[in-house]
């Protein structure tokens, strides 16, 4: 039996993780975590059972308490309930599928509790990945990526020698506004931004593949989970999305793992690795598809991708100040407030005014988040 605990079940990752879940008996769900969604995760509840359930916002879940309290489900709320969800003594693994930083403490709290963790939340890794990294080695905890470039990458490498690494190549899909100017992105609406050619996730992940930010996000993900310099890390644009990333070994040979675009596959396999299970989706069919095809990506209309990479070079809380930025920043667009290149902008400007604290404690790059969120005025 596998014990899991899923923090952000209630969304595009979360949901799809339950989805396998169903199709395999011997994993049992223990805990369940979301932001403030009572009607699903009262609902999930009732069909998995677990021991504990949390809902963030503390309204929320005083309102899922009330609903559950015909079950001996223990009911918990804000920071401190995701925290002991991810510190269960029954769960072997977390699967951390919340949305932005506030998975950096329960993700810490897990490890240190010798947890391994089946991790989507990129901007934890983004923002804490000298912190988590070296602990999860120190506690020998295993860390499985379900992003589908890094499940990818972790496909590619199973079996090879980490020191005969040339090149991680990410691809990428160039999002819906690929081959655009500046000029002609000027007046995205939200509606446009939510519309990914080959994905369907969750909205902010949906605007950062837009803005190409979420590569960016990926190649620092990349650094932290693979221990490779950026200098090691290509990105590649592969408009249909089936080559899901690749890597060069010193003797040019490249492996790659293709599949439709699914998240269902990197999910399962960050559950049951090494082992591969059957699964009912869709497989890629050559003689119809005829042609993949690749591009250089856009930086200077994507600049988001180029920061990235430098807020990464640069290091301490500056990958924090690119992160914070932009969740702030996506937000704010979200919500109709900023337009779409105001995103872009918005980053560039605060990683301009930021004084880097070098190897950041946690404490730090919560408070430099918080001073993001002071600096950004709308
Ligand atoms: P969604 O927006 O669909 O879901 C986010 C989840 O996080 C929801 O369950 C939400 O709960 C929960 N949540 C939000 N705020 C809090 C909070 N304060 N405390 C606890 N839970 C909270 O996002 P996605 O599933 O798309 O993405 C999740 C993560 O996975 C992101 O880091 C993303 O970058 C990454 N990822 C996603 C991919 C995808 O295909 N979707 C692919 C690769 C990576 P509620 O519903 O109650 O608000
Ligand atoms: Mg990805």
């Amino acid at each position: 039996m596998k014990h899991i605990a899923v923090l952000g079940s209630t969304g595009s990752i979360g949901t799809q993780t339950l989805d396998i879940v169903r199709c395999n008996d011997d994993f049992v769900i223990d805990a369940l975590a979301a932001g403030s969604n009572v009607d699903l995760i009262e609902k999930q509840a009732r069909e998995f059972k677990p021991q504990v359930v949390c809902l963030y916002n503390e309204n929320a879940a005083k309102e899922l308490k009330e609903r559950l309290k015909d079950t001996d489900m223990k009911v918990l709320a804000g920071m401190e309930g995701l925290i002991e969800i991810a510190v269960m003594p029954s769960v072997d693994v977390v699967l951390t599928a919340v949305v932005g930083m506030i998975g950096i403490k329960p993700t810490i709290a897990a490890i240190e509790n010798g947890k391994d963790i089946a991790l989507a939340n990129k901007e934890t890794l983004v923002t804490a990945g000298h912190i988590i990294m070296p602990l999860a080695k120190e506690k020998g905890v295993n860390i499985y990526p379900v992003d589908s470039e890094h499940s990818a990458i972790f496909q590619s490498l199973h079996g090879e020698n980490h020191d005969r690494i040339s090149k991680i190549i990410l691809t990428a899909s160039g999002g819906p506004f690929r081959g655009r100017t500046r000029e002609q992105m000027k007046d995205i609406k939200v509606e446009d931004a939510l519309k990914h050619p080959n994905w369907s996730m969750g909205r902010k992940i949906t605007i950062d593949s837009a803005t190409m930010v979420n590569k960016g996000l990926e190649v620092i993900e990349a650094k932290w989970l693979f221990d490779v310099d950026f200098d090691k890390i290509a990105v590649v644009v592969q408009p249909q999305s089936l080559i899901h990333s690749m890597v060069e070994f010193v003797d040019g040979g490249i492996m790659a793992q293709l599949g439709v675009p699914d998240m269902k596959l990197p999910i399962q396999y960050a559950l049951t690795f090494p082992d591969r299970r059957p699964m009912d989706t869709p497989k890629v069919d050559f003689a119809a598809l005829r042609q993949i095809s690749f591009e250089e990506p856009d930086l200077n209309n994507f600049k988001g991708l180029a920061m990235a990479y430098k807020a990464g070079r640069i290091g301490g809380t500056m990958p924090t100040v690119f992160n914070a930025a932009n969740e702030k920043a996506v937000a704010l667009f979200l919500d109709r407030k900023i337009g779409f290149l105001d995103i872009d902008e918005t980053i560039e400007k605060l990683m301009g005014l930021h004084k880097v604290i070098e190897n950041p404690t946690v404490a730090q790059i919560l408070e430099t988040e918080s001073w993001v969120y002071e600096t950004i005025e709308v």
